[in-house]
């Protein structure tokens, strides 16, 4: 892989480090893709049911923005 990217395969990595930030921000999480610890994540959300979030990893160069969709994680929260 010549680039750093999250892809569907690495989706559910991605989304874990998210919320293990979110938890606890103060501790920063592995890197989805190389597992290196020291992920910076930070919240760009600007819409009222999506979360963007940005992945930034120095260590594999990842640089991604990540949507999450909040209405996913809640069943029975729809309209
Ligand atoms: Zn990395």
């Amino acid at each position: 892989m010549a680039t750093a990217e999250i892809t569907v395969d690495t989706m559910d990595a991605a989304r874990a480090a998210i919320l293990a930030w979110r938890v606890d921000p103060d501790t920063a999480p592995a890197c989805p893709l190389c597992g290196t610890a020291g992920l910076a994540v930070s919240d760009h959300s600007a819409r009222p049911h999506t979360e963007w979030y940005r992945l930034v990893c120095r260590a594999c160069g990842l640089d991604q923005m990540l949507a999450v969709p909040l209405g996913a994680a809640v069943p029975g929260a729809e309209g």
